[in-house]
């Protein structure tokens, strides 16, 4: 069941977008790359419809062999996680206008967080292996 289209954008604002929620939740990723890419674990909502006011302000990284990261050409801010067939797409929680109407349901790769922080909301929490295994057969991985 999707949810209605929520607009959202970069730190800039050169980057507008709208987007579908698949679901109204939110999830966290505390692998080594989303750290590395968001200065943090990164907070996402998967997507289906996402569409780019102006797609030339959007700059996109080649992280693996099966995805790439979208970001603000401008400000940096990082925006999205999708696989390059863009059946997976995941776009920064914190992006959208009202962040706060997604509850944070799952924490992932679990076995990736550093010891210097831990959320103290009540999450589903999965390793990286757990996650791995539910999406296998899907289109790509999950995650990286
Ligand atoms: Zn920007
Ligand atoms: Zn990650």
């Amino acid at each position: 069941m999707s949810a209605a289209p929520l607009s959202g954008r970069c730190l800039c604002g050169g980057v507008r977008f709208v987007a579908t929620p698949e679901k109204m939740t939110m999830d966290a990723c505390h692998c080594s790359m989303c750290r590395r890419w968001g200065g943090g674990p990164a907070m996402t909502v998967f997507c289906t419809d996402v569409q780019f006011e102006d797609e030339s302000a959007v700059g996109v990284y080649v992280s693996s062999e099966w995805a790439e990261r979208g970001f603000c050409k401008t400000c940096g801010s990082s925006l999205f996680w999708r696989t390059h067939d863009q059946k997976m797409f995941t776009v920064s929680a914190h992006a959208f206008d009202n962040p706060e109407q997604f509850p944070f349901e799952v924490e992932i790769y679990i076995d990736q967080k550093p010891a210097n922080y831990a959320f103290a909301n009540d999450t589903k929490k999965m390793t990286g292996a757990e996650v791995e295994a539910m999406f296998a057969g899907a289109s790509g991985a999950p995650d990286q």
